[in-house]
């Protein structure tokens, strides 16, 4: 243990009381043995990103870009080659255009689905902001329930595992998109790890080869030193800003894939005949790959504060998913905090301790696409970005709080340290 009267312990300006400080050293220095292990595959991921860079001949005049209609934009060329390298896909999509994560995957889904098509999920209930793309709550125009599109979902089983046995039985003739869930989303659930995902992907192939399987990508890309595509998936589908933007992207999204699903996509996001040969990307290209060449580190970052915050909440009794012992499919951190003053309390310390809009108090609100109130701390640099250190939980039972990013570490103890007193009570 730290001798904390000495000025070289990392938490001795920290304001919070002597005894705070050696609780949150003892959960730190649990933690610090997984730390190497982390490490490593950030260190993987790096070099593959390094390497991808150097092979594509990335150089400075990718940086420019065009006007108009953006033909022949180098950049965007550039970003869409070196991402369809990264996650071993013959083609992809990247666009500072794509508003969100959830524009990336309605635009997926949309350009893939025809009327009479099915798609269902394998994962349980999808993120909340699908539901009304699917049309599964809400009468939203537009839904994919309007185009006469069905859906259906498979739950995971009691462990939190995808039933892979139940599959054979619960496809249909219809089914023509597979939906997989790689994050936990608003769910109290483990991730789905790359190991039991491409178990799951091989099954749906073997039941009918031209099935198509989607992974809704977002907060997991970089945790392990695979991805959805190179494990059998079709297409994976995030947001910039999120774990590959690495706090630097402005904006955007990205899917991966086939290139025959990506050109159909392209369609959608332009027009048939158009597809990705038009779109500009406003000067973004330098910052999404910057952020990109960031983004293992900043993961690296996101998952130390995660199980800092696992490993603090157990100490003071709460119930964490995942917990400190459990090896990470993704950067959400759970925690059942049990009632709602609890989250606010949590959500406004985050808030307090960001480096944008510290002095912002954060309070339930009705966010565009969500069914529930959700509280949301986010004193980020881009505005929403998940990838910064963020809180955020809709307010309804089991009261879980899910905490995000962290672009730097430090960050994570500082908040959490201020945590501590109101939270051991
Ligand atoms: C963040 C997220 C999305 C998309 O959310 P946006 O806020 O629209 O970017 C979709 N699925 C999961 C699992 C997510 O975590």
């Amino acid at each position: 243990m730290t001798d904390f009267q000495q000025s070289d312990s990392p938490f001795s300006s920290f304001s919070c009381s002597p005894a705070d400080k050696i609780f949150l050293d003892g959960a730190y220095v649990r933690i610090l043995p997984q730390f190497a292990k982390l490490e490593a595959i950030q260190i993987q991921n790096e070099k593959k990103i390094l390497d991808i860079f150097r092979e594509s001949r990335l150089e400075s005049a990718h940086f420019q870009w065009n006007t108009g209609y953006g033909y022949d934009d180098v950049g965007r060329e550039k970003v869409e080659e070196i991402y369809a390298k990264l996650f071993r896909a013959e083609a992809a999509l990247v666009r500072p255009t794509i508003a969100s994560g959830t524009h990336a995957l309605a635009l997926t889904l949309r350009g893939l689905l025809l009327p009479g098509d099915e798609v269902v999920s394998i994962t349980g209930t999808p993120y909340d902001t699908l539901l009304k793309v699917l049309g599964i709550s809400g009468d939203e125009p537009g839904n994919l329930r309007e185009f006469g599109i069905g859906f259906r979902e498979l739950p995971l089983s009691a462990q939190g595992k995808i039933q892979i046995s139940e599959l054979a039985n619960f496809l249909s003739n219809t089914t023509k998109v597979v939906m997989i869930q790689r994050s936990t989303g608003y769910a109290v659930r483990p991730a789905i790890r790359m190991e039991e995902m491409e178990a799951a992907i091989a099954a749906i192939k073997q039941i009918r080869s031209d099935l198509i399987v989607m992974v809704d990508n977002c907060y997991g890309e970089f945790v392990e030193t695979k991805e959805p595509v190179e494990i059998g998936a079709d297409l994976a589908v995030g947001s910039l800003i999120k774990n590959p933007g690495g706090g630097l992207a402005l904006s955007g999204g990205y899917v991966a894939g086939t290139e025959s699903l990506i050109n159909r996509i392209a369609n959608f996001l332009t027009a048939p005949g158009v597809g990705k040969e038009c779109g500009l990307t406003f000067g973004q290209s330098r910052s999404i790959l910057q952020g990109l060449f960031f983004a293992p580190q900043v993961v690296n970052n996101a998952l130390k504060s995660a199980l800092l915050f696992a490993s603090v909440f157990e100490d003071l009794g709460y119930e964490t998913y995942p917990d400190t012992k459990t090896s990470r499919g993704d950067i959400v951190q759970t925690i059942l905090l049990k009632n709602e003053k609890n989250i606010e309390v949590f959500c406004e310390t985050i808030q307090k301790f960001s480096p944008v809009d510290s002095f912002v108090r954060p309070i339930p609100w009705e966010m565009p696409g969500y069914s529930d109130p959700v509280i949301m701390a986010a004193g980020t640099f881009v505005q929403g970005a998940s990838i910064e250190l963020s809180a955020d939980a809709p307010m309804r039972e089991p009261f879980a709080v899910y905490v995000q990013g962290g672009l730097i570490f430090t960050q994570a103890l500082y908040a959490v340290a201020e945590m501590i007193a109101y939270f051991r009570q």
